[in-house]
């Protein structure tokens, strides 16, 4: 998959190119990660990427001009990767939020350019005339839009076909069916005072998995109840829960 980042701060992007798993799918070109500065667009000697605002405020914004120069280069980039829909992305606290389900839409796509906005904001005629969807991280606010651009990056990467080998198969993750993931332990058998639970030393599969199942479905239940009205259960997952109500 293609991504086109557009971002004052280039080097950030190494956290996504050169580490863990978003590392290696860049180091098999299963990703390209280009990133793009808007400054090399920008006019003068100074090279200002920013402006006061029109009717005053403090801060600055970033200015239109240099924004769509960069995001017109970054489809020409896309276009020469082979991508045929590409869309254009604008990590915004205004945005919608991002959850497992818009990141599977987002595999569906070959590209995407990512804006990643500092200071107040963008012009907003940037957004109306190149940006086709919003995207924001949480009701909260960063000082800029690179965090919030590998967030999204990285969650879509994970999800990409030949990126996780199969013992770290993303489909057992929280959100993947609807659930949250169930516990998980490891070496030694006995921590301060804790044990790992016998039925998964006991290597019988079939009570591993309803055990498995059995937590993710009372963990939702308990700290996500909203979403377990939601999830789609097996015709086995609704008698092992059947089996615990009685
Ligand atoms: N004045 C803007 C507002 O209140 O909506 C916030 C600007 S923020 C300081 C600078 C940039 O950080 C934004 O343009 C956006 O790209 C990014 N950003 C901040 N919080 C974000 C969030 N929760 N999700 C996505 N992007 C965010």
């Amino acid at each position: 998959m293609f991504f086109a980042v557009i971002t004052l701060f280039p080097e950030m992007f190494d956290a996504i190119t050169a580490y863990g798993i978003s590392g290696r799918a860049a180091k098999r070109e299963v990703i390209q990660v280009t990133c793009i500065n808007p400054r090399d667009f920008a006019k003068g000697n100074y090279k200002r990427v920013d402006e006061r605002p029109f009717g005053g405020g403090p801060g600055m914004v970033m200015m239109a001009e240099p924004l769509a120069q960069a995001i017109d280069h970054a489809r020409q980039l896309a276009q020469q990767a082979g991508c045929v829909h590409t869309p254009v992305v604008y990590m915004s606290p205004q945005g919608k939020t991002l959850n497992e389900q818009a990141v599977q839409d987002f595999v569906e796509y070959d590209g995407l350019i990512v804006l990643c906005g500092r200071y107040e904001g963008v012009d907003e005629r940037l957004i109306q005339l190149y940006v086709d969807q919003e995207w924001s991280i949480g009701d909260y606010v960063l000082s800029g839009g690179e965090l919030p651009a590998m967030v999204l990056l990285d969650s879509i990467i994970r999800r990409l076909p030949n990126v996780m080998s199969d013992d770290q198969s993303a489909e057992q993750d929280s959100f993947v069916d609807g659930l949250l993931d169930c516990p998980q332990y490891t070496k030694p058998d006995h921590f301060q005072g804790l044990d790992v639970p016998e039925v998964l030393k006991s290597g019988h599969h079939a009570n591993i998995e309803k055990w498995r199942f059995l937590q993710r479905y009372q963990r939702t239940l308990q700290r996500r109840p909203e979403l377990v009205e939601k999830v789609e259960l097996s015709p086995q997952q609704k008698k092992w829960v059947k089996d615990l109500d009685s």
